[in-house]
């Protein structure tokens, strides 16, 4: 495996269909917590507890306290969040070379930086969906901001768990077509669609796919790097810890993927 910036800035710059691949880690430095590393969110919140719809409800019933801890702990960094330089090089390049990004994250900032073309195939907190699908609607960071201090206010006090209900309202609850919450992909759920079949096909057509801040542990999207590489492109991975991938550019996602763009296109 090789570690040279100018040999990935070459086949980055030579690419035709290039995809960047990203995960939590291309948000860290924007303020948003990984969920795995040692610092990381599961740490404090054990996915068996929080990461699947039905022990979410179990946990709201039994503890509607450590629930609101939970969701202001997810909500109030995203809702705080602005792209970073890693996101807004990505949307740059947009201007040399045909870029699609196929992202876990759920936090909206490679749209907020100007991408055009983002996959979110873990859907997305900023947008809420009924349960067919049929209609959506965004909320704004703004907006996410007063659910978050809303819930910090609920979680102080008396009947918890309905004025956590209420704080939520603009994400979650019952309106006139039913329930409506986050289109989020948890733990056994299947991926959003259609990004999810769309991303797999852009990987297969891919020349070059950057990987920027993930750990290849959280399947099935940690497939598509690898469907691209079965399919001939080479594999550039940006990450401070974990290697892999035909290139490994070993580093922060902001330290990294600005000047890997530089190199590329100056
Ligand atoms: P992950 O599997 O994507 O792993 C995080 C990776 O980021 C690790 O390999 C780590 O070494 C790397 N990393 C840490 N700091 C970095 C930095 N500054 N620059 C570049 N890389 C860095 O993600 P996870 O934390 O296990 O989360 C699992 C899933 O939860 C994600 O796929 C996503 O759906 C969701 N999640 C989303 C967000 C978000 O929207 N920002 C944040 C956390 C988790």
């Amino acid at each position: 495996m090789s570690n040279d910036l100018e040999e990935a800035a070459w086949y980055v710059r030579h690419s035709e269909r290039l995809v960047v691949f990203t995960g939590a880690g291309i948000s860290a430095e924007s303020g948003i917590p990984t969920f795995r590393d040692d610092d990381g969110f599961w740490r404090e919140f054990p996915p068996e507890q929080f990461a699947n719809w039905g022990q979410l409800i179990k946990t709201a019933i039994r503890e509607p306290h450590r629930f609101a801890q939970f969701l202001h702990a997810v909500i109030a960094p995203i809702a705080a969040a602005e792209p970073n330089a890693a996101h807004r090089a990505i949307a740059d390049a947009e201007r040399h070379v045909d870029v699609t990004v196929v992202t876990q994250n759920i936090d909206r900032l490679h749209w907020e930086a100007g991408t055009t073309t983002s996959h979110e195939v873990h859907g997305s907190l900023l947008e809420i969906v009924d349960r067919r699908r049929r209609f959506r609607r965004y909320v704004s960071r703004r907006q996410l901001r007063q659910v978050a201090d809303a819930i910090d206010h609920a979680r102080h006090g008396l009947l918890v768990l309905p004025r956590v209900m209420w704080a939520l309202r603009r994400l979650a609850g019952m309106g006139i077509r039913g329930i409506y919450y986050p289109n989020l992909v948890l733990f056994g759920d299947a991926l959003s669609e259609p990004a999810w079949s769309r991303s797999l096909q852009i990987v297969e057509e891919a020349d070059c796919v950057i990987q920027v801040g993930c750990s290849g542990m959280v399947l099935p999207a940690a497939l598509l790097p690898r469907t691209a590489k079965a399919n001939g492109a080479t594999v550039i991975n940006v990450d401070p810890h974990h290697g892999e991938g035909d290139i490994w550019l070993q580093g922060t996602a902001v330290e990294i993927v600005p000047k890997l763009m530089q190199a590329a296109f100056s």
